[in-house]
């Protein structure tokens, strides 16, 4: 018997092979009947045997192509039409399928085997892709998502290419950037004489750098400055040119078996590795490692990512065990596009550049995430994520776009049920920063063509964020309190709307009151929330230097701990800090000069490293913090009494916890013990206060997000002890719980907001 059916396909279809995957099934079951993208997904038609319909059905689903993610696939019987053969039929709204322009996308199996076999016309060829792999989001200059408005637009197809492209049984069938040796980019070396004459420029990269020479290397979201890394000289030298005294370094690998030699490496860490999307994933790194000390010094989670695109795997395979792969730029500034852009800029870094002329139009930095308790997050959301929507439980009632905070900052663009957030763009004090962050909001506009209605910002008048959306005058503001924003951001990374209790901790955001606010215990939705508990205050002397100088923040908690005896107690920190100094301190405490009160769980943290004499003055973001967790002893350590009456409302007590930590230093504990039991009774003490405002709101879920959650320790720690009280945990898992994060709750809230006219 013979039938008709019609099939409706929604989810992420276009722009992923999905209709030639429709069409090869099809003329393997000898079917009938058309396929086409719409502007809700894909549409078939299927005629031929009941048996063969319905194994179409379940191969359609099945087998679906690698990036395809379906989310509703309906059938419907029609009436039979007789036609002769299977057609993929160009749609007149495919130009206006706007939202479906896919992330970056890792090289596929296929490609790589087509890449190492040398009977292929692409063989070792550095740009091979199909349309199950290869750039996409870094490539588009404006939609439609058609190769003359990408970076390809200089290349002619040739006659081979062509063919492939039109082919809708080809693996190429409309893969934009489709390129061969023939008609594609190509890759050549430059150094400081010019262009460098040589028939094999890969070859030649892996031999300079077998020498101990830095590369800057050409890749898709920008360039990447490489190194040996088993050669700690090199590795030294280019921390010296780049600035970068101690923060990690990324790594590459040629493959997982690599980087189990050189770390631990769990099941969910080797998939998060082996994803499409090509994280650097953070990993713990074994005692035999035989890398260079100074990739990661003090730090035992190191970042590391597998090859995505095949310029790496020629570069890495049968090569090194470990490249360096750090972003080409000065510390802080945005990462290098163009080629006469790196050449300039990254020429006092690098010995030699490998560039290609295949255009970057989106800079996009690797993205990282990490796999933290049992579970996987992502850190820095950049490329390979990015366009990808954040699907919203509830739509938002204007399009929206969110501007994000000051440092980390991403903008969020939302439109009925979907977030898109940027990809990572940095701090904004940056003014490079602040000129990309400029061009991401008119691009993101641009490509998914939302227009919005409505701005969201940090509450904080002094963020370069805040004072751009507010000089767009035609269009309504909403502010957005910083750690409420934190709150809605992780209940939305969960399809929660439903009120919550978060635990926001971070490092600094501006209260409603005018205080720093950053250890804050909340309840509440995206309509509006309360502050039930937060990390007693103490003041910051100095502001702003008391983050780049944590010995000041020890300062400070020590004074409002002991007093005037604060200077008698027998702790390392003083022997390291002039009389002088602590005196002024003290005076600018007291008269209340340029120190604003904080409840910042950040600042205590760097405090507690300062006073175990870890970290006294910062190179990087957080260091203090990362310092104190690195030498956290094992789990087994016990936490320091407190009395568990604390913090039901109001201010959380955290007295006790240093005159604890005191009391150790003086009698000579060793600072591994010390911070493993700061690290729990935190916990404790932060999870006994939820669990009192549990009982008063009868809500029994809890959400974390902030920045101080990148602390491994007291994350798990954290989501441990409240799983064990019975708590519904709400943790980030599209979007960084850092303020990477802040735009998706900005948006949200807003979207609310302006709807109940609540502004
Ligand atoms: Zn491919
Ligand atoms: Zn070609
Ligand atoms: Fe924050």
């Amino acid at each position: 018997m013979r039938v008709r059916g019609s099939l409706r396909v929604n989810g992420i279809v276009q722009g992923v092979g999905f209709r030639p995957h429709v069409y090869r099934l099809a003329q393997r079951m000898g079917l009938t009947g058309q396929v086409r993208n719409d502007d809700r997904g894909v549409h078939i038609e299927i005629e031929g045997t009941k048996d063969s319909v319905e194994a179409f059905r379940s191969a359609l689903v099945d087998n679906s192509p690698p990036l395809a993610v379906i989310q509703t696939c309906t059938f419907e019987d029609i009436p039979l039409v007789g036609d002769r053969e299977f057609l993929i039929r160009e749609s007149s709204s495919e130009s206006s399928a706007t939202t479906s322009i896919s992330p970056d996308i890792a090289t596929c199996g296929d490609c790589l085997n087509e890449l190492y076999d040398p009977s292929d016309r692409r063989y070792r060829y550095p740009f091979i892709n199909c349309t199950n792999c290869g750039p996409r989001y870094t490539i588009i200059q404006k939609i439609p998502y058609d190769r003359p408005y990408t970076s390809m637009a200089g290349f002619t197809f040739c006659s081979s290419c062509e063919r492939e492209y039109r082919d809708p049984s080809n693996r190429r069938f409309h893969a934009q950037p489709n390129a061969c040796p023939a008609c594609g980019p190509k890759v050549w070396l430059q150094d400081g004489d010019g262009r460098v004459n040589c028939s094999d420029p890969i070859a030649e990269t892996v031999a300079r750098l077998k020498r101990g020479e830095i590369a800057a290397v050409r890749g898709v979201g920008g360039y990447h400055l490489v190194v040996d890394a088993a050669n700690e000289q090199a590795v030294r030298q280019l921390r010296r040119r780049k600035g970068r005294e101690e923060k990690p370094l990324a790594l590459m690998a040629p493959d997982a078996a690599a980087i189990r030699r050189i770390c631990h490496v769990s099941s969910e860490e080797q998939a998060l590795l082996e994803s499409h999307t090509r994280p650097i994933v953070l990993l713990e790194a074994l005692p035999e490692h035989g890398l260079a000390e100074s990739v990661a010094p003090g730090n035992r989670f190191w970042g590391f990512m597998l090859p995505y695109t095949p310029l790496h795997h020629l570069l890495l395979r049968d090569n090194f065990d470990a490249l360096v792969m750090t972003s080409g730029n000065l510390s802080e500034e945005p990462i290098a596009i163009g080629n006469e852009e790196a050449l300039a800029r990254l020429q006092n870094l690098a010995d030699f550049f490998l560039l290609h002329d295949r255009e970057i139009l989106q800079r996009c930095d690797d993205s990282i995430a990490r796999v933290a308790a049992g579970e996987p997050g992502v850190i820095r959301r950049a490329r390979g994520y990015v366009p990808a929507p954040i699907s919203l439980p509830v739509p938002v009632s204007i399009p929206v776009l969110a501007c994000g905070g000051e440092l980390k900052n991403t903008i969020a663009l939302a439109r009925g049920e979907a977030a898109f957030l940027s990809q990572h763009i940095g701090d904004l004090d940056n003014p490079a920063a602040y000129d990309f962050y400029k061009h991401c909001i008119d691009h993101l506009q641009n490509v998914l063509q939302i227009t919005p209605g409505c701005l969201a910002h940090d509450l904080h008048p002094g963020y370069l964020s805040t004072k751009w959306a507010l000089r767009q005058e035609e269009l309504p503001n909403i502010a957005v309190q910083h750690h409420h924003a934190h709150l809605v951001s992780v209940m939305t990374d969960n399809g929660i709307t439903a009120p919550t209790i978060g635990i926001v901790l971070d490092g600094t955001g501006f209260g409603t009151d005018g205080t720093v606010w950053g250890g804050e215990i909340l309840v509440g939705d995206a309509a509006g929330f309360e502050r039930r508990s937060w990390l007693q205050p103490v003041p910051m002397p100095g502001g702003e230097a008391a983050i780049k100088q944590p010995w000041r923040m020890a300062v400070s908690w020590l004074l409002s701990v002991f007093g005037a005896k604060a200077q008698d107690l027998r702790i390392p920190l003083w022997e390291n800090l002039k009389t002088n100094d602590v005196d002024l301190l003290r005076q600018m405490i007291d008269r209340d000069v340029n120190s604003p009160k904080t409840s910042s769980c950040g600042r205590l943290f760097d405090s507690v490293s300062a006073m175990l004499g870890l970290c006294r003055e910062v190179t990087y973001e957080a260091q203090g913090a990362i310092a104190l967790e690195m030498v956290a002893g094992e789990d087994s350590v016990e936490a320091y009494e407190y009395d568990s009456r604390l913090g039901e409302e109001g201010p959380i007590d955290v007295g006790p916890l240093i005159r604890a930590i005191v009391r150790d230093l003086e009698r000579g504990e060793p600072v591994e013990l010390i911070a493993g039991r700061f690290h729990h009774t935190l916990s404790n003490m932060l999870v006994g206060s939820v669990v009192s405002a549990r009982e008063k709101s009868q809500i029994n879920r809890v959400g974390l997000s902030g920045g101080a959650y990148q602390n491994k320790l007291l994350f798990e720690y954290m989501v441990g002890l409240l799983e064990k009280e019975g708590f519904e945990v709400l943790t980030h898992h599209q979007v960084p719980t850092n303020d990477g994060g802040l735009a998706l709750g900005q948006a949200v809230i807003a979207g609310v907001q302006y709807a109940s006219g609540d502004r």
